[in-house]
């Protein structure tokens, strides 16, 4: 079914309509046909386009309003076009936005002061996504491994990961993601990856060992259906890679900048990771990736060992420096800590009350997975239909990943949604 761009979306006040309805280069063709025509087929896109966005809500291009609580997958930590974030982008946009790796800018020296403060001694190196923040983390591996190894690379190199981890798409990311959905068709991988059962462990005892370089996981996992790693077993994990000399990397690309109400995920449990990976809330909407390297490891990387034509930028800092400031400014992570108590008791009174078709409701703060009964497919369309957009995860999870400044309201009023598409099921 083709959809025009000939309906006017019904936009905020402060909207300019132009820009809301942007008209088709092809002249006649819908977007629907350009994307059937033109766009890569590697997704199953949801048959709607978006057109404008404020706040929690967007729109489509036949003027009606969702709730998303998909942010974009947990990239719009701020919700649509917050306006200190528009203020802190446009301003930039006007003063200067790329200059490359080969000079100093003013933005990304402060955003990186920013995340070591909050991460502790170390080093940050920006990219533009969580994969290459992830791709960056498995050389700095590499590297310490090397370093254990008196130079010699090929010795101490393995990196052992989590089953139904989620990684990212670039080889090293897709090498650390032990699914045949996103590895199939793409072999041989990297080499070096071994998976342990995520919270057992025991399990990863044994697979430490004198060829260990690292040990990588999320704090949370995402994508694998929203499973959070215990404070028992990252306690364990820290004193096993101190005990081994393995770094601890902590993948908090999608759990990480206040989507748990901690800016870390991490925080929860009283522990510090050697390295980080954070991306998708980072920009609060504009691409950016990031590592953080803990002191003594952050000099692993030297001159040339690893850069990026595009990490860094002006702009990209301006945008996730305005992200930090209103996290802090707007006080989100008390924000997302105390809201998050009353989604979950909402949540779970729905399970209650729909036992045979909800499981279980999983996560943590603004974090949350559903397992359903049945596969999510339909209920994530039900839910889109209702005006909620929801994102699916792997093991039947039905995700909610509202901004980190959702309302009270928003918050009740998808819970409502998501209890009347259950409830019709
Ligand atoms: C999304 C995600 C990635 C990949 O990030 P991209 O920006 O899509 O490359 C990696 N790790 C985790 C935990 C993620 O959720």
């Amino acid at each position: 079914m083709f959809r025009g761009f000939q309906t006017r979306p019904q936009t905020p006040e402060s909207m300019n309509p132009q820009n809301a309805s942007p008209s088709s280069p092809a002249g006649q063709a819908t977007t629907a046909d350009l994307y059937d025509q033109y766009v890569l087929g590697n997704y199953a896109r949801a048959p709607i386009t978006l057109v404008c966005g404020r706040g929690t809500r967007v729109w489509d291009d036949e003027g009606k309003a969702y709730l998303d609580f998909t942010s974009g997958i947990a990239v719009c930590a701020l919700g649509h076009c917050h306006p200190r974030w528009v203020e802190a982008v446009q301003r930039q946009a006007a003063e200067l936005v790329h200059v490359s790796n080969l000079f100093r800018n003013p933005n990304q020296g402060e955003l990186a002061r920013r995340l070591v403060k909050k991460a502790g001694p170390g080093r940050a190196f920006f990219c533009n996504s969580g994969t290459e923040a992830n791709e960056a983390l498995i050389k700095l591996a590499r590297l310490h491994g090397r370093e254990l190894s008196g130079g010699r690379e090929g010795v101490r190199y393995k990196i052992v990961c989590a089953r139904q981890a989620f990684h990212g798409r670039t080889f090293g990311g897709m090498s650390a993601t032990p699914q045949e959905k996103i590895q199939g068709g793409f072999r041989p991988l990297v080499p070096g990856f071994e998976f342990g059962e995520l919270n057992d462990l025991a399990g990863f005892e044994k697979l430490v060992d004198d060829e260990t370089a690292a040990v990588f996981i999320e704090t949370i996992q995402g994508e694998g259906g929203i499973r959070p790693c215990t404070g028992e077993f990252l306690q364990g994990l820290r004193k096993l890679c101190s005990e081994r000399g393995a770094l601890l990397m902590l993948d908090e690309v999608q759990c990480g900048i206040g989507r748990t109400g901690r800016f870390y995920a991490y925080e929860h449990h009283g522990v510090v990771p050697d390295a980080i990976g954070m991306a998708k809330g980072l920009g609060g909407g504009f691409p950016i990736g990031a590592i953080w390297v803990r002191e003594p490891y952050a000099g692993l990387f030297k001159p040339g060992s690893h850069g990026t034509t595009f990490g860094g930028t002006p702009l990209a800092c301006a945008a996730a420096l305005a992200t930090l400031d209103v996290i802090e400014s707007e006080n989100l992570l008390e924000h997302v800590s105390a809201e998050s108590v009353r989604l979950f008791a909402a949540l779970e009174s729905v399970r209650a009350e729909f036992p045979e078709k909800v499981r279980a409701v999983r996560g943590l703060g603004f974090m949350v997975g559903i397992e359903l009964a049945v596969e999510p497919p339909p209920v994530i369309a039900a839910l889109r239909e209702a005006g909620l957009l929801c994102p699916a995860a792997g093991g039947n999870v039905v995700r909610m990943l509202p901004p980190l400044n959702a309302t009270r309201e928003e918050i009740d009023e998808a819970v409502a949604i998501f209890r009347r598409v259950i409830a019709a099921l």
